[in-house]
């Protein structure tokens, strides 16, 4: 079962501190950014320019971004398009890359271990087979971005989303852009967690326009299995999140990816008590799990933690779906 829900102390934050630039330029100047999307459509209402973040505290055996979770840039070899031509072994000083020969082909290989992401690779290798995955920007360039997309945010009621990883990961950085995203009247939506900091989280909770929560397991024991760490302050902050968002007029949308066999079933209903105990859900969408994110683990030279787990069937989905309405919760 959940623990205890407890509600927040007081946060000694000062927004009228944190307006303007002066908080980029006097806290954290860069974040690092693992991908910027111009035309997102699923994150926030619009069309959104999606910011993904670098860095997460949660281990989810089944992350479908596992570029994200790392603070560091990551290293990606995508081995099929390799035609061993073994520049990158040339410019490699640390000696992290080895070309292996056959008879009949060549292939790279990437000791991780020597890697010092120095990036000197990516640029030279003329098929995109390396890449570095994660770039570092200041609050002005990510404004300066934003500038571009301003009329198609205009007129499709968008605005940015901060994703990742977890934005709140680097929270200083955040709340600069954030600060400046107010400041400039741009719609601002975050995806997190909720695994973070309670003063932090009480600070980004009076910025952000739009909030989605991505929630694991209810069942603190599972969660902690599944992700590594304890539910227990993210509930207590899915609960801070709702009250503090019905307040400010804003709107709150729990996430959750429905894996057979690992959250479904029980949960559901766990999941369903929870929502109705909060004072406002504004919608709950339930993702089915899906396989798209396993190649990833090979081209960063990783293991995925549940190899064997497969998407639910459209009719369980319909189900559970089903249930969450049933309660009065708005499922979309
Ligand atoms: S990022 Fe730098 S150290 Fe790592 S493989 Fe490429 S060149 Fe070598
Ligand atoms: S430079 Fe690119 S294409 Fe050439 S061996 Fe290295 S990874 Fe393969």
């Amino acid at each position: 079962m959940a623990e205890p829900l407890t509600m927040s102390k007081k946060s000694s934050f000062n927004l009228s501190d944190k307006t303007g630039l002066t908080y980029g330029s006097q806290g954290v100047k860069r974040g690092i950014i693992w991908k910027v999307d111009r035309f997102a459509q699923h994150d926030g209402p619009g069309i959104r320019t999606a910011l993904y973040f670098k860095g997460c505290v949660l281990k989810c055996l089944w992350c479908d971004n596992p570029e994200g979770q790392t603070s560091e840039p990551s290293l990606v070899l995508a081995k099929t398009i390799c035609n061993g031509c073994g520049q990158c072994v040339k410019a490699c000083t640390s000696q992290a890359l080895a070309l292996l020969q056959t008879d009949d082909s060549s292939t790279i290989q990437v000791n991780r271990s020597s890697c010092n992401l120095c990036g000197a690779c990516a640029p030279i290798c003329p098929t995109g087979a390396l890449q570095i995955l994660g770039q570092s920007y200041t609050v002005s360039e990510l404004l300066a971005i934003l500038e571009k997309d301003r009329l198609i945010h205009k007129r499709s009621g968008g605005g940015l989303t901060c994703t990742g990883g977890e934005p709140l990961y680097q929270s200083d950085f955040l709340m600069g852009l954030l600060s400046e995203c107010r400041r400039l009247n741009i719609h601002t939506a975050i995806e997190t967690s909720g695994y973070v900091d309670e003063m932090v989280f009480k600070d980004v909770l009076q910025l952000v326009d739009y909030l989605f929560i991505d929630l694991k397991h209810i069942d603190n024991e599972k969660h902690k299995r599944l992700t590594g760490n304890s539910n227990a302050r993210i509930l207590s902050n899915t609960l801070l999140a709702s009250s503090t968002l019905q307040s400010r007029d804003k709107a709150l949308t729990i996430r959750m990816v429905v894996i057979p066999g690992v959250n479904d079933g029980q949960n559901i209903s766990d999941l369903t008590d929870f929502l109705r105990s909060l004072p406002l859900v504004t919608s709950v969408e339930l993702l089915p799990y899906h396989r798209y994110g396993v190649q990833k683990y090979d081209l960063l030279g990783r293991r995925h933690g549940l190899p064997e787990a497969e998407p639910p069937s459209a009719e369980v989905m319909d189900k559970y779906k089903k249930h969450l309405a049933g309660y009065g919760l708005h499922v979309v």
